[in-house]
């Protein structure tokens, strides 16, 4: 919002002013034939942007990334069938919590937090029974921590399963190729790294994931069917109107943009500018005495940090920063509750290095605030200009 505080939160983000400028347009009819090309360019930008593979269908259905899981979920799990989650934190929690609500037996692979899965302890997991299907966050929004997608949808195939990955903090700034990686179904949010206002769920689902919805016992809720909402999709890539329930038409406006954005700056782009921006943006942070929560760079997020503040300041921190303009996050995870913060940065702010100096700054500012003093200049060069 202009005038508002700067969102360095993980999600929602702050916009480009170009899709400001869509999301504050009268939303259109669903019918109106303009509405439909912008739909089925939305659709078809998505395939691009998650490199979908052949057969595949981009899903953008009203809800969040809350609701994307539970589409996942009841379109390929039926009660009774074995699941494995890659447990990094607490929304890898939530998936196994929504597999248990499913009837769906459970079972984790929990890493210790600020750590990710090794391939060789899911490899090992995998040993002991067949699984049906398993769950990846490649990151994890309460830790802070990255896993190695590639290397363990390979593994994950390799016994048979099918592959989820929730990619709510992830899609669109962190390397993703669905179709290289054998996934199943990647899912996210509008909020983060795509750079929409939030309110929609967004998923692309691969043939074999189609299959394993045709062959359910148990259908999913009418509303979070994939047998209701694809021909809806198909019907609007090709540019038909079509209706099962009424789509949210302003925030797609609004998502076609952000996806357009995207593209043309190039994936591959985006993907090294997030991570040089991590870099930069922790940098400064651990000038300023913060220390990471990740293990090791190899595992840390490149769109937000998790971050131990120094002793004594976590409790007053955000409210010291919100005093100064910025918009940052306290910690989610049980065991990171009292003593981190997360800071986001991911999308158009990490093409801003001004609003990062900024935020380092009101960071920097809120630490002396509470008799913590560092160097704050020194602090803000980390950030290239
Ligand atoms: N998964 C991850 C990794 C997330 O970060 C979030 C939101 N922070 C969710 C799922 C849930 O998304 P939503 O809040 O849009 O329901």
């Amino acid at each position: 919002m202009e005038g508002g505080p700067l969102l360095m939160i993980p999600g929602p983000i702050a916009l480009s002013p170009e899709v400001l400028a869509a999301s504050s347009a009268a939303p259109p009819s669903h019918t109106d034939p303009a509405f439909i090309e912008i739909f089925g360019r939305a659709l078809r930008a998505m395939r691009e942007v998650w490199r979908a593979p052949e057969g595949a269908v981009p899903l953008v259905v009203a809800g969040g990334g809350t609701l994307a899981m539970e589409v996942a979920v009841t379109n390929l799990v039926d009660p009774g069938q074995q699941a494995l989650v890659i447990d990094t934190g607490v929304f890898s929690d939530r998936m196994a919590q929504i597999l248990e609500r499913r009837g769906a037996v459970v079972r984790r692979c929990r890493a210790p937090v600020g750590e990710a899965i090794s391939p060789g302890a899911l490899r090992e997991a995998l040993s002991r029974r067949a699984v049906h299907a398993v769950f990846l966050t490649q990151v994890d929004t309460s830790t802070g921590v990255r896993i190695d997608v590639p290397a363990l949808a390979a593994i994950a195939r390799g016994a048979g399963a099918l592959v989820v990955v929730d990619g709510v903090c992830s899609v669109a700034a962190e390397v993703l190729d669905q179709d290289a990686s054998g996934v199943d179904v990647v899912l996210t949010a509008s909020q983060k790294a795509i750079g929409a206002p939030p309110g929609l769920a967004l998923l692309v689902v691969s043939p074999r994931a189609l299959a394993a919805r045709r062959a359910l016992l148990v259908p999913p809720p009418l509303s979070m069917d994939l047998a209701s909402w694809i021909p809806i999709m198909e019907a609007y890539e090709a540019g038909r109107p079509s209706y099962f329930a009424t789509p949210a038409t302003g925030l797609v406006v609004a998502l076609e943009v952000a996806l357009r954005q995207l593209l043309q700056q190039g994936m591959p782009a985006i993907w090294a500018r997030h991570a040089r921006v991590a870099s930069e943006v922790r940098a400064g942070l651990e000038i300023l005495g913060m220390r990471r929560v990740p293990a090791s760079s190899a595992v840390s997020a490149h769109t937000l940090s998790v971050m131990y503040p120094p002793e004594g300041t976590a409790g007053a921190l955000v409210g010291a920063v919100a005093a100064r303009g910025v918009a940052i996050a306290g910690g989610l995870h049980p065991q990171l509750r009292h003593d981190s913060v997360r800071v986001g940065h991911m999308g158009w702010v990490t093409t801003q290095p001004q609003l990062l100096q900024r935020t380092i700054r009101a960071v920097g500012e809120g630490l002396a605030s509470l008799g913590h003093e560092a160097d704050v200049d020194a602090a803000c060069q980390a950030i290239s200009g």
